[in-house]
């Protein structure tokens, strides 16, 4: 078949400079999705090869194999800020849509729904997050500001439901529009069909995982000044500035203060960001954890049917740091000195090497603690394989796993 002639595709192209941990062999076809509708076409090219398929944003989540990726990396490169409607108590002002598809997003019926200060904004899924967060806080909406600077493009965001300082994709998604790998067509998603939990969706978890190409992301914004209670770190930051009024913008730059202050740029310093998971436990398991003098955050939450309940947190940080392995190097890999869930790849080369890392570090924190440390970054394979050590996306809680993992959740502590 012919392809559209702007859609770029090339050959053996190194995942490792398409990942952030630098780590990896080479994938044999790369294609840029530039426009919506190049996506079926890029399937169909995998199709007609006989190729698995793997989608790729920035790679700040992924990590890459040595042997590479034998089939087709397809990454969202559509760009664009579409305001669909932007109100205000007295002055409601809806933007004309170009897409028919989703022009139910703009009827009044769905609009009226809403509180009347509103931003409700549709993002291709290759814009840059933090563009977005920068773009949306500059006009005073809030929703988005504690996420700032993390790496990344906005369609990887609800995949793993990107969070941090409290706030998580999953509070303001209202909905995706995907490409249907299965069913091979264009298909909207609303976020409450997406099953969001703690680094959880229907993107990375059990049948669905690698089913549908995110195109672009529509979001729900309200204009109002962000209240405390604040993460503890943000809000020590805050005393320690004496800031006292809130803003969107405020919050966001305070957030990239702490940021830039402890966690590495990837640009710089390859990293995957937290390479551990925080761990949630049940009421059992946290009591145990306390005796043995692990702190463990407790904080009400309300789950899907109304019902409110506690969530047991520990900070898998603090567990590295008292396990006596902040600073050290392991294989090449070094748990960060100033945050030490980032493993930070100084001189490793191979997946061995990130293998026996992982495995000496779990095992210092397991014999420290008794508790099973969990992978965040996924391994670049075609989806019919696991991606990523998670029990959440994998197996669904095996019976042996000593920390009882709830799936509810929506801190991120880095
Ligand atoms: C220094 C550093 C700090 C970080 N801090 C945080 C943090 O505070 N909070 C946090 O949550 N994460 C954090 N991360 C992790 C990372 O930033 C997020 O997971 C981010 O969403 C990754 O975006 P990406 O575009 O790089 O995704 P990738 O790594 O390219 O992909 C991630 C996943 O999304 C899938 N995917 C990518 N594009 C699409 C698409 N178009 N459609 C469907 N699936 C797709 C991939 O297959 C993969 O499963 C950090 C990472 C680094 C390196």
């Amino acid at each position: 078949m012919l392809y559209n002639i702007y859609m770029i595709i090339r050959e053996n192209v190194k995942l490792s400079e398409l990942t952030t941990m630098r780590l990896g062999g080479p994938a044999d076809f790369l294609i840029e999705i530039e426009d919506p509708n190049e996506c079926a076409e890029a399937f169909e090219f995998a199709e007609e090869k006989n190729l698995p398929v793997y989608f790729l944003g920035l790679g700040a989540n992924t990590i890459a194999l040595d042997s590479g990726f034998p089939g087709v990396i397809i990454k969202n490169n559509i760009k664009g800020f579409k305001i669909l409607e932007e109100s205000s108590a007295d002055s409601p002002k809806n933007s004309p849509r170009t897409s028919s598809k989703s022009s139910d997003k703009q009827s009044p019926s769905k609009a009226s729904k809403y509180p009347p200060e509103t931003l409700l904004i549709e993002v291709g899924g290759g814009e840059i997050w933090d563009d977005f967060v920068e773009f949306v806080t500059k006009k005073g909406f809030s929703g988005v500001e504690a996420m700032s600077k993390i790496p990344g493009t906005v369609a990887a965001a609800p995949v793993q439901n990107i969070g941090a300082y409290g706030q998580e994709v999953s509070q303001t998604l209202v909905s995706v529009e995907a490409f249907d790998s299965l069913l091979d067509e264009y298909v909207e998603i609303p976020a409450s069909e997406m099953d969001f939990a703690y680094r959880h969706s229907i993107f990375n978890s059990g049948e669905t995982a690698g089913r549908y190409f995110i195109l672009t992301c529509t979001f729900r914004l309200e204009k109002k000044n962000p209240e405390p209670p604040f993460y503890n770190s943000l809000q020590s930051y805050l005393d320690a500035h004496k800031i006292t009024s809130f803003t969107p913008e405020v919050i966001r730059h305070a957030v990239s203060e702490i940021r830039a202050e402890k966690l590495p740029d990837p640009a710089e310093i390859p990293s995957a960001g937290s390479f551990f998971k925080n761990i949630y436990l049940d009421k059992s398991s946290a009591r145990l954890a306390e005796e043995k003098g692990i702190p463990v955050r407790k904080t009400e939450k309300t789950d899907k049917s109304g019902k409110s309940f506690i969530e047991y947190k520990v900070n898998t940080g603090w567990l590295l740091e008292n396990a006596g392995l902040k600073g050290k190097l392991f294989h090449g890999f070094r748990v960060s000195d100033k945050a030490a869930l980032i493993l930070i790849n100084e001189s490793a080369s191979s997946e061995n090497d990130l293998e026996l890392a992982k495995q000496e570090i779990s095992a210092a924190v397991r014999e420290k603690f008794g508790l099973t440390l969990e992978q965040e970054p996924v391994f670049i394979k075609p989806h019919t394989e696991e991606t990523s050590e998670n029990p959440e996306t994998t197996s669904e809680k095996k019976s042996s796993e000593p920390n009882k993992i709830s799936k509810n959740s929506s801190e991120r502590n880095s």
